[in-house]
């Protein structure tokens, strides 16, 4: 039996229909960009296996660092012990973080990041003796799927069963350029009703909402907004974080710095799971206190775990490097160029890039999981490049070690595909 058959058995995946999806392709190796399957073919990861592998798969100056820490210490409770990958990991770490970030919190996905993000926020207030229970969110955010950060999230399709369970949210439009001064409008109307405590953001780019863009500018006005009033700002950089926007983080390119940010996906360079939510020092300040029930009691078994601690580290190691530095102005440019040469195409509707997140919305109406993107999907696929269209839009957020040659071969599927539709 093939491992695709083996895998019907047991085996439950997420975001799956079963009964309608297809079977499940089964990888057996990844190297740098390529993903080969049990037939063996080959796949270019143009989307770097949902934004974590960013220097590439079994880059082996990451797994060599954790082979070798994988001798020394697998794995402690962090609750009571410290270790040297994490010390390392937090002083490499707050070298590269916008400067008002002083405390690391750790915990193993993107979700528990965002999800303790709010608990610090929720708290926060709580500890200064304030009532303050309604948080402010983007339409059409994504922050993950435990409740929290479902709460948090815009995108409700699949919510249903869940939504009289959520926090209570507002939202608020994306900024896009002509409506800054109706967000701050709505968001002062909001605060004559509401106690907010926080508000949560995707900086810059939406990753699951396909990719969508909004700008600097405006997401500075709100988060000024928040400052004044006290709301404090959590930014979820889940996706955007470690150079994807040109930056090493989205809120470089910001000038008002989030009181707390989220981390995970690139964190660990595709190697390992683990998530980071970092904080000012203010915010670390309300919970110190000799009164024991004003700390954080939250906690993971697998809490700053050293290998993934060590695939951390050794990632920022590249990350700074001159070397990912200049892959990434190289794709940056690369990517400015297909767009001038796709934009007129008749069956695009608009481009859209930041650093190295490139995005273009077809002109045509389909469903976010409909039949025209199945269609695509499987062209890009047979065409051994592995894209995952979002509804009517065609994203590439390839590793930063991606070749010319490969990433020309995914320019060009995309522009086969143009012509299926
Ligand atoms: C992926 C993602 C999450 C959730 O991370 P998981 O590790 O999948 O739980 C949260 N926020 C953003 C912006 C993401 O892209």
């Amino acid at each position: 039996m093939t491992l695709k058959e083996r895998d019907k058995k047991h085996l439950w995946h997420p975001l799956t229909q079963h009964k309608t999806h297809p079977d499940h392709i089964a990888i057996i190796k990844a190297k740098g960009c390529e993903l080969t399957d049990e037939e063996g073919n080959t796949y270019i990861d143009a989307i770097a296996s949902w934004y974590t592998c960013m220097y590439g798969h079994c880059n082996s100056y990451i797994t060599n660092r954790v082979a070798e820490q994988m001798q020394t210490l697998d794995q402690v409770v962090f609750s009571g012990f410290t270790h040297q990958p994490a010390i390392e990991l937090s002083e490499a770490l707050i070298s590269i973080l916008p400067k008002n970030q002083k405390k690391l919190f750790f915990s193993d996905n993107g979700s528990t990041a965002v999800e303790i993000g709010i608990k610090m926020a929720l708290q926060y207030h709580f500890n200064k003796g304030e009532t303050r229970n309604v948080l402010v969110a983007f339409e059409d955010g994504f922050h993950g799927d435990t409740f929290g950060a479902m709460s948090v999230s815009g995108l409700s399709v699949y919510n249903g069963p869940f939504e009289d369970f959520f926090l209570d949210v507002k939202r608020i439009p994306t900024p896009n350029g002509n409506n800054h001064e109706q967000i701050l409008e709505q968001l002062r109307k909001l605060i004559m009703t509401n106690d907010i405590a926080a508000f949560v953001y995707e900086p810059l780019v939406q990753g699951a909402a396909a990719m969508k863009m909004h700008d600097a500018e405006g997401l500075n006005t709100i988060l000024k907004f928040c400052k004044d009033y006290g709301i404090l700002t959590v930014a979820d950089e889940v996706m955007t974080g470690f150079g994807k926007t040109g930056h090493f983080f989205a809120s470089d390119g910001i000038e008002e710095k989030p009181d707390i940010m989220c981390l995970s996906k690139a964190l660990t360079a595709g190697l390992l799971p683990m998530a980071i939510t970092s904080c000012s020092q203010d915010i670390y300040n309300a919970f110190y206190s000799d009164d024991i029930k004003k700390g954080l009691f939250h906690g993971h078994t697998y809490s700053a775990n050293p290998l993934a601690c060590t695939a951390a580290l050794a990632g920022i190691e590249l990350l700074k490097s001159d070397d990912i530095q200049n892959h990434i102005k190289r794709i940056i440019n690369s990517h400015q160029q297909f767009g001038e040469h796709i934009k007129p195409h008749p069956k695009v509707a608009s481009i859209r890039q930041t650093g190295i997140i490139f995005a273009l919305d077809l002109d045509v109406k389909m469903e976010r999981y409909g039949n025209l993107r199945d269609r695509l999907f499987n062209h890009f696929m047979t065409h051994g490049v592995f894209l995952r269209p979002l509804g009517h839009t065609i994203y590439i957020l390839a590793p930063y070690v991606i070749s010319d040659t490969e990433l020309k071969k995914v320019y060009s599927v995309i522009e086969e595909a143009l012509d299926i539709l």
